[in-house]
């Protein structure tokens, strides 16, 4: 065993409200930060063994801008080391914004009456993937409002439309869900449909807050939301998405709320998440919250790195919430995955043309980065990364996926890697420009050259011309 869940108090925490706020701020509240503990505490994350809510607290903490440096430093040799360059996309695609809950921070809540209410009908739907798939894309997350049209069987029936939508040589490959809490049968039925992940975001993992931003609707009951999950892993949902809307409360404890929320699954269920996210907030119509918690830049980028050391073999999603500036400094410390291409307009990926000024009364809350797919990719590429809309671990049955390319050796070499870098040759031979194109096989190349094993190499250098020659959908 590389890591060591922390012990359980009692027998069984299925499904039992495990956030306490007293105890988290006991660990903010005492946890030491001398230069020493910090440094011992960075040194147990990068011999790969996630960190207890008192280390955690250690590496918040730290204040001293020269230790903070050191955990930034130990965030970034924890990526390269550990992951490589890899960075999987993905689109978000809004099915409908209809909402009966009242969350102060969300341009749906149900007292705005200026937003522009829309479900996609069968038509708007496949038009909306057609126009996804055509620009290279391979995974979505659709999003919902919680609204009793939304129910589990219009999730999985929306799910095996986007699924069924063929455009030239796209597909959709993966379809991750963003939706409200179910119960255990609404659970079940989406699961049937063939979801990747499913992500509930907590908000803020702070009660007292939390009942002061969640003003009506069910949504305002704490304890069945940050159930709600468990209830997923119950009908066989074991790849799950966790969040903290970071801005609500003191980011210090929503670090630690996630944490804690990591431990419960490892604990209870011997997974941890599938991915964590931390949205900031952002500019929404009828934004109606205190801001004195807002998260300025330098702390954001702090907070990452602390998730990164804390939960090292948990993938970290990055969303165009944030501009390309921010993307870009903050990727180096640990994120594996980001969308491109990013339009939360209700309707908005057929109908909107590229640099359109967003339309705020049609969308949840207003996006920093606008970039297309394609000059993304272009910038993923010339710095390095290598883009990948790899999709091969769910389709074969590998849960656990992250913990695998972490803790198996060789994993990533084996199956990340060369499956990223065939999914690129995809993009480039059907989406790219001709730049983009030169520059891709150059990466491709450089890449195919640092491989030592050369029979590997020779089958992975073979399978890109049979992409070259039209074969699609090859993975390890
Ligand atoms: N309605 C579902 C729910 O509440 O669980 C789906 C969630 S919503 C469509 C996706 C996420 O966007 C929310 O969970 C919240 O964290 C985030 N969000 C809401 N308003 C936001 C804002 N103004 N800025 C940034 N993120 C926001
Ligand atoms: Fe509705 Fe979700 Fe927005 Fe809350 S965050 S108002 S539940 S769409």
């Amino acid at each position: 065993m590389i890591f060591r869940p922390e012990k359980l108090k009692i027998k069984d925490q299925r499904m039992t409200p495990f956030i306490d706020s007293d105890e988290l701020w006991g660990y903010l509240n005492t946890a030491p930060a001398t230069k020493a503990q910090v440094r011992e505490v960075i040194a147990k994350s990068l011999d790969k063994q996630r960190l207890t809510l008192a280390e955690t607290a250690t590496l918040i903490n730290a204040t001293d801008p020269d230790l903070i440096e050191e955990i930034k430093q130990g965030a970034r040799t924890l990526k390269e080391k550990v992951y490589g360059q890899r960075i999987v996309l993905f689109a978000p695609l809004y099915i409908g914004n209809h909402c009966t809950n009242n969350c102060a921070y969300c341009g749906f809540k149900a007292s705005n009456k200026k937003i522009k209410r829309v479900t996609l009908d069968h038509d708007d739907l496949v038009a909306q993937v057609k126009a996804l798939e055509n620009t290279g894309q391979k995974r979505l997350i659709l999003v919902y409002g919680e609204h009793p049209g939304y129910d589990a069987d219009f999730i999985a029936e929306s799910v095996r439309t986007v699924y069924s939508v063929k455009s030239g040589p796209g597909e959709i490959r993966r379809v991750n869900i963003n939706a409200a809490p179910m119960d255990i049968d609404g659970f079940r039925i989406i699961k049937d449909s063939k979801i990747g992940t499913y992500q509930i975001f907590q908000e803020t993992y702070h009660r007292d807050t939390y009942a002061k931003v969640h003003l009506g609707g069910k949504k305002r009951d704490f304890d069945w939301r940050l159930t709600g999950l468990d209830r997923a892993q119950e009908a066989g949902i074991d790849d799950v998405g966790i969040g903290a809307l970071f801005g609500l409360y003191d980011w210090r404890f929503e670090v630690l709320g996630l944490v804690r929320h990591t431990n419960h699954f490892e604990a209870v269920y011997n997974v941890g998440p599938h991915t964590i996210s931390f949205p900031r907030i952002q500019y929404a119509s009828e934004l109606n919250i205190d801001q004195s918690h807002m998260v300025s830049d330098a702390e954001f980028t702090r907070l990452v790195a602390i998730l990164r050391l804390a939960v090292p073999y948990t993938g970290l999603i990055l969303t165009a919430r944030e501009s390309a500036a921010v993307r870009d400094e903050i990727m180096q410390f640990g994120v594996s995955q980001i969308d491109g291409g990013t339009n939360i307009e209700m309707g908005g990926y057929s109908k909107r043309k590229e640099n359109e000024d967003q339309d705020i009364d049609l969308e949840q809350f207003q996006i920093n980065d606008n970039r297309s797919l394609n000059e993304i990719m272009d910038d993923l590429i010339e710095h390095r990364y290598i883009p990948s809309f790899c999709t091969a671990c769910y389709r074969l049955g590998r849960t656990g996926e992250h913990f695998m390319e972490f803790s198996v050796p060789g994993f990533i070499k084996r199956f990340c890697q060369p499956n990223a870098l065939m999914t690129l040759a995809e993009y480039l031979e059907d989406y790219a420009p001709a730049e983009t194109k030169v520059k891709g096989y150059e990466l491709i190349r450089e890449k195919l050259d640092e491989i030592e094993d050369e029979s590997f190499k020779t089958t992975l250098t073979g399978k890109i011309e049979q992409i070259k020659n039209g074969t699609r959908d090859l993975y390890f």
